[in-house]
């Protein structure tokens, strides 16, 4: 391989290295966050669980809103389609009757023998199956023509609503009646499709009646599928049901004028709603529209609960498992949280312990020199004084051959108690050094104040009165060198504690019992 290539390969190597080792870093880091605030995986652990489930409860309830939408969608088809059977049939027959209707205003068809004029009046139209029959009344309401003759020349028509109209409002047009049954047709329900016949004076000369059966309406929606409980019906501008599936559960109840969501059916050319049937009790999603030219409503309304049915099964399953799973997801965090947190307690009991010298409790070597570090950098930072002094007990070689090696250790303890009782601000530092030696270190502190300090401390542990017959005294006391410096960038603390060392060797050398600061004469008690 030509060396240019070799080099590029091996910069591309160390590239990626190097950004290995920083993502490395970035998880460390995450890692140690989670280390320090254990409580945190928790909690976070449950609000991605909880995100997660209003993410997926929020999709559902999409899911719902959709699921009404096609409902909606595939009932506007439905009722498009019924209202356009529907037109097109009353279309068919409003054009027989316009045909019967300028028939009878002609002289010629009226001059005609009874069988030619049946055969000029009525044509092919008048012949489906859906209409009862064909009819001409006079002014009285009397049947003079019809598509079957009956022999009902004696019954009289006046009663009928679509009559009554017809006298009364010329420029009616086309009028659809109510539904009635056939005094013609053995009972059979009807409905009155009819136009006035003007005599040539412009007065009222019959009605034009073609009669249409309601079953038609029936047939039209029995071929409509609308689910279990579902319904669809064809009503009147006024309330009156003319045809519903599934079909009404009495007579006397087919009138829904009162239903408080009949008026916007009433009032709009087409909608939709969702409602609670007065008729039924079933909650339905209405969509309903004006069959043109009529006083028809042709409305669809599948039960809320046959449309979302498919719906909720599906939530239930899909909101059981993320209920499951959100909450099998929280537990998990919550186990890893309160481990970690465990474990952090216990990693902090274990450096407590590290740094703490098991006979006097205080803090040990390793932690004397972490901590000083600390108080040394803080008080460069901040620019103040820092002190420290050395402690070393006086003749104790001597007093634990004199007195026991157990008795020796209860005398560190009682000279510990002493200086930790009395280095008590926050920063302060009480180590044992080693054997007999402590260091005590004071942050903040100038020289004057430290060897103030040590003074009163020596009194203290002289004070304690324990016997030492080696001593001047006769008690065990305890000799220290101070030392204060002002921390510079460069300084090294340990310099420190040397020059306080060396102030404690001269306070050994000027007799013991005393402290002595770096700068000054031993002063003390000996
Ligand atoms: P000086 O006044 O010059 O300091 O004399 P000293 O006898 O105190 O000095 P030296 O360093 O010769 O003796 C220190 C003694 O401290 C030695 C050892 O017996 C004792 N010692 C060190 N550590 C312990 C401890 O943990 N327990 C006990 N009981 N004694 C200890
Ligand atoms: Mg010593
Ligand atoms: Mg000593």
């Amino acid at each position: 391989m030509p060396r240019r290539f070799k080099a590029m390969r091996q910069s591309g190597r160390a590239v990626r290295r190097r950004l290995f080792r920083r993502n490395t870093h970035a998880w460390v880091r995450i890692a140690d966050v989670f280390s320090r605030f254990p409580l945190l995986a928790g909690a976070i652990g449950t609000a991605v669980a909880f995100s997660m489930a209003v993410l997926s409860f929020a999709a559902l309830w999409q899911g719902r809103a959709q699921a009404l939408q096609n409902a909606h969608d595939a009932s506007s088809n439905v009722v498009a389609t019924l209202s356009a059977d529907i037109a097109r049939s009353i279309e068919s027959s409003d054009l027989s009757l316009r045909s019967i209707v300028s028939g009878m205003q002609n002289p010629i068809v009226t001059g005609l023998s009874p069988e030619l004029r049946r055969l000029v009046l009525f044509d092919g139209a008048t012949a489906v199956s859906y209409i009862g029959g064909a009819f001409v009344m006079n002014a009285q309401g009397r049947i003079v023509d019809e598509r079957d003759p009956s022999g009902h020349a004696d019954l009289l028509f006046n009663d009928r609503d679509y009559f009554k109209v017809h006298v009364e409002r010329p420029d009616v047009g086309l009028y659809i009646s109510g539904p009635y049954r056939s005094r013609l047709r053995s009972g059979q329900r009807s409905l009155a499709l009819s136009r006035r016949i003007n005599a040539p004076d412009g007065s009222f000369a019959g009605v034009a009646v073609i009669a249409m059966n309601v079953s038609y309406f029936d047939s039209l929606l029995s071929r409509v599928n609308v689910g279990r409980s579902g319904s669809v019906f064809i009503v009147q501008r006024d309330g009156l049901m003319l045809a519903r599936k599934p079909p009404l559960p009495r007579d006397g109840a087919n009138n829904v004028s009162a239903s408080p969501t009949f008026a916007s059916m009433k009032e709009e050319s087409s909608g939709s709603y969702i409602s609670t049937s007065p008729l039924d009790g079933v909650r339905r999603l209405y969509t309903f529209v004006r069959v043109p030219g009529t006083n028809l409503i042709a409305a669809v309304a599948p039960a809320e609960d046959d449309v979302l049915a498919g719906w909720r099964e599906r939530s239930t399953v899909i909101g059981g498992l993320t209920l499951t799973f959100g909450g099998g997801f929280v537990a998990i965090s919550w186990l890893l949280a309160i481990s970690l947190r465990s474990r952090a307690m216990a990693l902090e009991k274990l450096q407590r312990l590290a740094g703490t010298d098991s006979l006097t409790g205080l803090s040990n070597r390793r932690a004397l020199d972490r901590r000083l570090g600390e108080e040394w950098r803080r008080a460069r930072r901040a620019d103040y004084p820092i002190s420290a002094l050395f402690v070393d007990v006086d003749h104790f070689k001597f007093y634990n051959d004199t007195y026991g090696h157990a008795m020796g250790d209860d005398a560190l303890v009682a000279v510990a108690d002493c200086m930790q009782n009395a280095a008590q601000r926050p920063g302060d530092i009480v180590a044992r050094y080693g054997g007999e030696e402590f260091v005590i270190v004071l942050p903040g502190t100038s020289a004057p104040a430290a060897v103030v300090f040590a003074e009163r401390l020596r009194a203290k542990v002289e004070s304690l009165a324990i016997p030492n017959s080696r001593s001047l005294k006769g008690v065990l006391t305890i000799s220290i060198g101070c030392a204060t410096v002002h921390p510079r960038q460069g300084d090294d603390a340990l310099k420190l504690l040397n020059s306080a060392d060396a102030a404690l060797y001269r306070a050994k050398g000027a007799g013991r019992n005393r402290a002595v600061h770096e700068n000054s004469m031993a002063s003390g008690n000996a």
